[in-house]
C-alpha cells in the first residue's frame, strides 16, 4: 500500500515514443499545468501571461516552453515561478523541472542561457518527512507513514499577506486560531463561507502553509472538492476503496475547498461523510470553504450539513472601501510600484465586490504600461477597467463638485471652505454639501473635513436644508438638478 502517493499523477507517457513524443508529452504535460494553474488566476491573467506560452518538449522530466520575450521571462519569475513549479510537481513528481526558449525572429529557439534562475520545481510546497531528508527511492514507499506527502497548497498563501480588515476579520481570527492549534480548539470542523473572489481559498490555504512552516502539524493536504470527487471515483474504478481511504484517513488536518460541488454526488457525499467522522473522532483538523452557509446547500446529505455546521462557521464579506484600498496599495508595493491616488480611486471605486478581479485590473495594468510603454494613469487605468469590468464609473471627487458648483454660482471657490457665513457662500456650501453626500463614496466626516474642517453634523444641516428647499422652491431645485448633470456629465458611466 502506498498511502502517501495519493492523488496519483496520471501516466503521462504511456504509448509515446521519440522525439515526435516529447512534443507530445510536453503539450499534455502543459495542459495539466494551465489546469492546476487556472484555479489560482484570473481569467486575464490566464490570457495575458499563460495562453501566449507553447509546450515544445518534455525531456528527462524537463519541460521546455516557448515564450514571447525576455520581459514575459522576468514577469512568470516574478510573479508565477512558484506556481508553476507546483503545479508541475503535481503532474510529474518531485523531480520535474522547467526551461524556456525566448521566441525569436530566427527559427532556432535559443534557451535562457544567461538567466541563472530557471524555475524550478522544489520551490513548491511539499512537507518534509521527518529529519528533513527530501529524496526517497521507490522502495521507500514501505516506509509510507515517513514519506512526504503531497500538500497541493500554494505558497503564495499567507497570513502575512492576507490584509486585514472588517470584512474578513473573524474568517481570519478563526483561521489563525486552527493554524496555531490544528485539532486543538472547538473549531473543528472551521468552514469559511463568502462570494466569488473574496478570499476563501486563501485564508484555508494559509492555514495550511502556517501549520507546516511553523511544525504545528505534519501531514496537511489541500484539495477541491471536484478533485476529491474524481479521486474517489478513480479509486472504485481501480478498485483501490482501501488505499484511498487510508490515505485521507492518515491525515493531520485535511482542507477541502468549495465544498459546494460536493451537491448531487451521493457516493462521494457518503464516502466523505465516513472520512470527515474518522478524522474528527482522531481529533484531527478539517477546514472547508463553501460559497454559502451550509444551511443554504441544496442537494447536500442533511446529515453531511449538520457535520459542517458542528464546528465554527465564519463568513467573509465583500471588502469596504478601505480594505480595497490597503489591498491595492500592497499588492502594487509587492510588484514595486507605487500607484498614484487617483489611479486607486478609480479601479476601488469600479471593483467593488471582488478582490480576484481587483488583482485583475493591477496586473492588466502593469502589464500595459510595460508592454505598451505607457504611464500608469487614469486614462490607462480607465482603459484597463472598462477591459476587465466592461465599464467604467469615473470617479467624482469633492474638489469637482465644489469647483463646479462655485463657477456655477460665479464665487470665489476657496470661500465654500473659509469660515465667511455670507449668504451665498453658505448656500453654495450647501449646495456642494449636498451634492458630495450624493455623488461620491465619502463619509460625511471626510466631506465636513474638505470644506475648511467642519463637524459631520454640519454635512447632515446642509444635506436636509438642500432637500427640503428642493421640495418647495421649484426654481432652487432646478439649479441644484442643472449642478447635478453637470457633474455627471464630467463623470459619465461609459
Ligand atoms: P475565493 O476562493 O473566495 O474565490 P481567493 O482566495 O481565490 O477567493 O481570492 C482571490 C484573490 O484575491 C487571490 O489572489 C487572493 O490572494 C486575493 N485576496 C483575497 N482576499 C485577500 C486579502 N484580504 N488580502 C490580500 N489578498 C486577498
Ligand atoms: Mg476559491
Amino acid at each position: 500500500m502506498d498511502l502517501q502517493s495519493y492523488p496519483k499523477p496520471d501516466n503521462l507517457f504511456e504509448g509515446l515514443n521519440g522525439a515526435e513524443v516529447d512534443k507530445e508529452a510536453g503539450e499534455k504535460v502543459w495542459k495539466e499545468c494551465l489546469a492546476l494553474i487556472s484555479r489560482d488566476v484570473n481569467t486575464q491573467s490566464l490570457k495575458t501571461w499563460f495562453e501566449p506560452i507553447i509546450p515544445i518538449s518534455l525531456d528527462a522530466g524537463k519541460l521546455l516552453l516557448k515564450i514571447p520575450s525576455q520581459f514575459f521571462y522576468d514577469w512568470l519569475e516574478e510573479h508565477y515561478s512558484a506556481l508553476i513549479s507546483a503545479a508541475l510537481t503535481q503532474v510529474l513528481g518531485n523531480s520535474a523541472g522547467v526551461e524556456y526558449a525566448v521566441q525569436e525572429d530566427n527559427p532556432e529557439d535559443s534557451p535562457l542561457p544567461s538567466s541563472p534562475k530557471k524555475l524550478r520545481s522544489e520551490e513548491s510546497s511539499v512537507s518534509k518527512p521527518p529529519g528533513g531528508g527530501s529524496t526517497m527511492s521507490p522502495l521507500a514507499s514501505v516506509q509510507s507513514a515517513q514519506r512526504a506527502i503531497q500538500t497541493f497548497l500554494s505558497p503564495r498563501y499567507t497570513f502575512d499577506n492576507f490584509i486585514k480588515g472588517d470584512s474578513n476579520q473573524f474568517a481570519r481570527a478563526a483561521a489563525l486560531a486552527v493554524a496555531n492549534n490544528p485539532g486543538g480548539t472547538s473549531f473543528n470542523p472551521l468552514l469559511i463561507y463568502g462570494g466569488v473572489g473574496l478570499g476563501k481559498t486563501h485564508l484555508v490555504q494559509a492555514i495550511g502553509n502556517h501549520v507546516l512552516n511553523h511544525g504545528k502539524a505534519k501531514r496537511v493536504m489541500y484539495i477541491s472538492s471536484e478533485k476529491f470527487t474524481v479521486e474517489f471515483v478513480d479509486a472504485i474504478q481501480t478498485d483501490k476503496m482501501r488505499e484511498f481511504s487510508n490515505f485521507y484517513r492518515s491525515l493531520d488536518i485535511l482542507i477541502v475547498d468549495d465544498i459546494q460541488f460536493f451537491s448531487g454526488k451521493e457516493k462521494t457525499q457518503d464516502n466523505f461523510f465516513h472520512t470527515f467522522n474518522a478524522l474528527h473522532q482522531l481529533g484531527k483538523q478539517i477546514v472547508l470553504s463553501c460559497d454559502k452557509p451550509p444551511k443554504e446547500l441544496r442537494g447536500l446529505d442533511d446529515r453531511l450539513i449538520s457535520r459542517f455546521q458542528s464546528g465554527l462557521i465564519a463568513d467573509i464579506q465583500p471588502p469596504d472601501l478601505e480594505t480595497r484600498i490597503a489591498i491595492l496599495r500592497k499588492k502594487s508595493m509587492d510588484d514595486g510600484i507605487e500607484l498614484a491616488q487617483d489611479v486607486i480611486e478609480l479601479l476601488v471605486s469600479n471593483v467593488t465586490s471582488n478582490i480576484r478581479e481587483l488583482e485583475g485590473c493591477l496586473i492588466t495594468l502593469l502589464a500595459r504600461a510595460s508592454l505598451e510603454n505607457k504611464e500608469i494613469d487614469v486614462e490607462l487605468a480607465k482603459d484597463v477597467v472598462r477591459s476587465v469590468i466592461g465599464e467604467v464609473r469615473t470617479h467624482v471627487t469633492i474638489e469637482e463638485i465644489q469647483r463646479t458648483v462655485c463657477d456655477y454660482l460665479s464665487i470665489p471657490e476657496d470661500l465654500v471652505r473659509a469660515k465667511t457665513r455670507k449668504q451665498e457662500i453658505v448656500n453654495a456650501r450647501q449646495m456642494a454639501m449636498y451634492l458630495c453626500k450624493e455623488l461620491t463614496n465619502c463619509s460625511l466626516k471626510t466631506i465636513g473635513l474638505h470644506f475648511g474642517g467642519r463637524d459631520h453634523s454640519t454635512v447632515i444641516h446642509a444635506y436636509q436644508t438642500v432637500e427640503d428647499l428642493s421640495k418647495t422652491d421649484p426654481k432652487y431645485r432646478s439649479i441644484v438638478q442643472q449642478l447635478r448633470s453637470k457633474i455627471e456629465m464630467r463623470a459619465p458611466l461609459h
